[in-house]
């Protein structure tokens, strides 16, 4: 049969198999014809009942007039030929696998027959999808898993399955943290019946993550990463990673970056650079829950309190400690600055030692909990706002009015009208808690995929104001972007996996700075700052100058090059 392909239809929500991105789809019976499958059912129906009306009109005739079966005319194979292609079509159309199979055993690249056997039957391993050598190793490595697993690995999944041996001790049992996961995955799609192809398996490191990124892995999620700048700043050009899937944000970013470029660059502050958590505890009263807010805001503690807080570490450094009570619970918030690691770890440990020693002194004291939100991580919180937490950074811009009409296309007066109304009194109508940008949050979640951060603190690491003023008799513009809790660490986390692990390498930060140590965090907190700067700077004129909906028209809705959108702008 001559199966033609026509343009797939968009998947359905949740559908139970999807090939990889970029894989071909596979065949199916409605493939037949370039025509809509209505119309081709209605073609393969009429061609069915016509070569089997005159089949059997045929068969008649030579009973009557004693015609040997094995005399056939030309008409009468063609008939027979027309039956059997038809016939073919219709079962296969509706679904029957075993009539699929034969129509696409020959065909690499159709797995029809998974998907429908795997639909219809969810308890039953699914059959091995056939994949092309270049995706073997990624997309096909499941389907082999369960075509030649040996007996060994084969008992291992059925205890999983059965819930006779727990997932989670897999990587322990057999020591082999890949083989763990490809058996897991295995199990999960025996239980689920779901094949989860388009997630590969290999080209990732899973004993990376062993005990610290990532429990009871069965793949990993791929995302692409774009590379805006030069981003120049403080007299460094930066090429900066973004983890992203939302179109025209690299590109927007980039229109930033050049823009600030040619107008000789921005610069950074950094004013505060220290981690916070906050425990909490109960007295029995209030007035011994004070006595202890006074012992640990006096200066004259301090030094002791350092001395206890600072043994956990070689790079925690006790910075101060804030205290807050509601009722008879006091909330400690200790600041520490945490060296090259974004610091949670290190500050708990810390705050542990305090604890312990506190409690020889305070017997009555209840700790409830290492945290007690007035830290405050991964919400959103006025103290983060205006205390900081993790490194507190200004970045700032001087953009020349040329440089506004010629890469931004607006005007200085238009772009500090539309910030005025839109970031400050917008985000005062919103009663924004930090919110007072345009997208800050855009490029922080972007680059703290790309560079291994916490992407939860992203929360709190995108609060930023974003200021823009007319100088020089209102000809050029100053941009500036405060940010107060930028989370980032370049040792620890995430941050020592492969592919981020290269995109810190690629900002000169990669891990522990030996002769500065908490340089290099400090830099890439900064470059985050320098490429919201970048973010603000170039969404703001094309809101300025209308072109957002245009663009998005033209680049986020369509599969088409984006070289040309480094004009264009994004969601704000
Ligand atoms: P976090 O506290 O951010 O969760 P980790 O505790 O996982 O980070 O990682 C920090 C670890 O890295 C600590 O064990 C610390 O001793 C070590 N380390 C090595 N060099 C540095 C450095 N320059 N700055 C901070 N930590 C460092």
């Amino acid at each position: 049969m001559d199966v033609r392909r026509r343009m797939a239809p968009p998947p359905a929500v949740g559908a139970p198999h999807r090939k990889a991105a970029g894989a071909p789809r596979a065949l199916q019976a409605g493939d037949a014809l370039p025509l809509p499958i209505r119309h081709t059912n209605l073609i393969f129906s009429a061609l069915f009942a016509v070569s089997l009306a005159y089949l059997m009109r045929r068969w008649r005739a030579k009973i009557r007039s004693s015609i040997p079966f094995h005399v056939v005319s030309l008409t009468e194979i063609l008939a027979t030929f027309v039956l059997v292609a038809s016939l073919i079509y219709l079962l296969s159309f509706f679904g029957i696998a075993f009539v699929q199979s034969i129509v696409s055993s020959t065909d690499e690249d159709d797995d029809f027959l998974v998907a429908s056997s795997s639909s219809s039957s969810s308890a039953k391993a699914p059959a091995p999808a056939p994949a092309p050598p270049a995706q073997c190793g990624l997309l096909g490595s499941a389907d082999a898993v369960s075509e030649k697993m040996p007996e060994e690995d084969e008992e291992i999944v059925a205890g999983v399955v059965a819930g006779k041996i727990p997932s989670y001790v897999l990587e322990t049992k057999l020591g082999d943290c890949r083989r763990a996961a490809g058996l897991r995955r295995e199990a999960l799609r025996r239980i689920t019946g779901r094949q989860i192809e388009g997630l590969p398996l290999d080209g990732f490191d899973y004993a990376s993550i062993l005990g610290q990124c990532c429990e009871l892995p069965v793949g990993y999620v791929q995302l692409p990463v774009g590379i805006a700048g030069p981003l120049l700043l403080d007299g460094q050009r930066f090429y900066v990673p973004m983890a992203t899937t939302e179109g025209c944000l690299v590109a927007s970013t980039n229109r930033g970056c050049k823009a600030i470029a040619e107008s000789g660059g921005a610069s950074s502050v950094v004013l505060r650079d220290a981690m916070t958590r906050a425990p909490v505890a109960r007295f029995p009263t209030a007035r011994q829950a004070a006595q202890l807010k006074a012992f640990l805001e006096d200066p004259a503690n301090f030094d002791t309190l350092s001395v206890v807080f600072n043994r956990s570490s070689r790079f925690g450094r006790l910075q101060t400690v804030q205290c807050a009570m509601a009722g008879r619970n006091i909330y400690m918030r200790f600041s520490c600055s945490t060296g090259d690691a974004m610091g949670m770890n290190m500050i708990s440990k810390g705050v542990q030692n305090v604890l312990d020693y506190l409690q020889d002194d305070f017997p009555d004291m209840d700790v409830i909990s290492i945290s007690g939100n007035f830290c405050s991580d991964k919400k959103s919180a006025a103290v983060n706002w205006i205390e900081g937490r993790g490194k507190s950074v200004v970045c700032e811009a001087v953009i020349k009015e040329e440089i506004v009409r010629k890469v931004l296309k607006t005007n200085v007066q238009s772009l500090v009208e539309l910030n005025v109304i839109k970031n400050l009194a917008g985000s005062a109508v919103a009663g924004a808690l930090g919110g007072f940008n345009a997208h800050a949050s855009n490029i922080v979640s972007a680059i703290f995929i790309a560079t291994g951060q916490d992407p939860a603190q992203n929360v709190e690491s995108s609060q930023c104001i974003t200021m823009l003023e007319a100088i020089n008799d209102g000809r050029d513009l100053h941009i500036s972007v405060t940010m107060p809790s930028i989370e980032v660490g370049t040792v620890g986390g995430g941050t020592q996996l492969a592919s981020q692990s290269a995109c810190l390498d690629l900002l000169g930060v990669k891990g522990a700075n030996r002769e500065s140590p908490g340089t290099n965090a400090r830099i890439l907190a900064t470059v985050v700052a320098g490429g919201v700067l970048a973010g603000e700077l170039s969404l703001l004129s094309a809101l300025a100058a209308g072109q957002l909906v245009k663009s998005h028209m033209k680049y986020n809705r369509s599969s088409r090059d984006m070289s040309k959108a480094a004009s264009l702008s994004l969601t704000p």
